[in-house]
């Protein structure tokens, strides 16, 4: 493979380990269990530590194997570089500890992840003020930015209700003013959107769903675009600022993220999401092919109230994502009517299995306001548009026709 010729994603990720030194021939990326690293004497150790030669130092800041997963991510998304962290919320959190401080300003999609919400609560209680909003539209966004907003958050199709946030817009707002713009990309994985062409600086993707893709393993990443110009921010420590600029943010992260707060993801988890990433183009395309017939059969129900999936046409986004999205992904909720009792359907599924995760190759559903949404209480799951009837599903591998076939079964005669 040759650094000109510029291959499909899949071809990209297989290939990718073989760019850098192939060891004992090794056609798949060793797992290094080695915490430590030695080199060949004293003096070599010490250029490690400081910088001036490559190498590892210690597990926590940095592997082999997760290295070679977070170049495999960098390539995906298009980037500079990726830090990879234990879970997807510790990437969230390695930018809460390594950028912001008290008196900050953050501006968020009210259209979030339950746990990214909550995390949102907490640096509330620590002095950095979050604002709340509907991010499916700019203006919102534009008017809520103060002095001192340093960044815009935002989830490219909201977990659980799929609103699909006004990316390009929010992307040009935030370059014309020089504040940061951070997208989650999970729901979408990098294989059907590269948040790079609408201006975000960074990137997470939660690795435990769609691109380790089995259910297997916990990770996370975020991936610097070079989007973004470091030097508009102000806090990067003169000690990080030595380096070229394109660097200063990712840096900062990773001493703070990495080294400081240390939720670094294992060699052996790096190495199933590698090994799970091949094939996620692959699963992608079943899983989105099955979800808008999923959608379809479901939004032709006389016991469906409603259904949200940006591949339907009534969905309120359907045109920005058709832009935006290679695909609509593999994440679906829909409400039953009030006469049906969501844990009884739920119970008469034979396939599609009551849990909490996303991006397995089982079809995974969950009554969202009973479990992950439960903590937060009704007043604010009715201000997010959660419905209390509001099912999660998580789209699979099994064949599209027995899938839908087994929602379609669930429901009352
Ligand atoms: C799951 C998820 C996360 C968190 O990832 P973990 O690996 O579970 O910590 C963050 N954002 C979104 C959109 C998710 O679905």
């Amino acid at each position: 493979m040759t650094e000109a010729k510029k291959y499909g994603f899949t071809t990209t990720i297989l290939h990718s380990d073989r760019q850098k030194s192939i060891e004992h021939g090794s056609l798949h990326k060793p797992i290094h269990t080695s915490v430590a690293f030695g080199y060949k004497d004293a003096r070599q150790l010490a250029s490690v530590f400081q910088g001036k030669e490559s190498g590892y130092r210690y597990g926590r800041q940095g592997n082999p194997t997760v290295s070679a997963l977070e170049d495999k991510i960098t390539g995906m998304e298009g980037g500079l570089s990726t830090i990879c962290f234990a879970t997807g919320m510790a990437a969230i959190g390695a930018v809460v500890q390594g950028l912001l401080r008290a008196g900050d300003h953050v501006v968020s999609s009210a259209f979030l992840f339950g746990n990214t919400n909550s995390l949102w609560q907490t640096v509330g209680a620590q002095g950095v003020s979050v604002s709340m909003v509907d991010a499916t539209d700019v203006a919102n966004v534009e008017a809520a930015l103060t002095e001192a907003t340093r960044l815009v958050f935002v989830e490219t199709i909201a977990n659980p209700r799929t609103q699909v946030a006004d990316m390009q817009r929010i992307g040009d707002l935030c370059r014309a003013r020089g504040i940061l713009f951070i997208v989650d990309n999970t729901m979408t994985s990098p294989y059907l959107f590269q948040p790079k062409r609408v201006g975000a600086g960074l990137v997470v993707n939660s690795l435990t769903k769609s691109i380790g893709g089995h259910g297997n393993a916990l990770g996370g990443a975020l991936t610097d675009t070079g989007e973004y110009d470091w030097t508009r921010y102000p806090h990067i420590a003169a000690n990080y600022r030595r380096n070229p600029a394109p660097q200063w943010g990712m840096t900062q992260i990773r001493a703070k993220g990495l080294r400081d707060f240390g939720a670094s993801l294992g060699p052996e988890a790096a190495h199933k999401i590698a090994v799970g990433a091949e094939t996620m183009a692959l699963r992608q395309q079943r899983e989105c092919t099955t979800a808008l017939a999923l959608a379809q059969m479901l939004e032709a129900d006389p016991h469906v109230a409603a259904v949200h999936y940006p591949g339907l046409a009534s969905h309120p986004q359907h045109a920005l994502a058709t832009e935006l999205f290679r695909s609509y992904g593999s994440l679906l909720s829909f409400e039953l009517r009030p006469e049906v009792d969501c844990f009884d359907y739920l119970n008469r599924l034979q396939l599609a299995i009551p849990a909490s995760n996303l991006g397995d190759t089982r079809t995974l559903v969950i009554p969202v306001a009973h479990t992950i949404f439960y903590e937060m209480g009704a007043e604010r799951r009715a201000a997010m548009g959660i419905a209390e009837s509001l099912i999660r599903v998580s789209v699979g591998l099994e064949d599209t026709a027995d899938l839908v076939e087994d929602f379609r079964q669930a429901m009352p005669d």
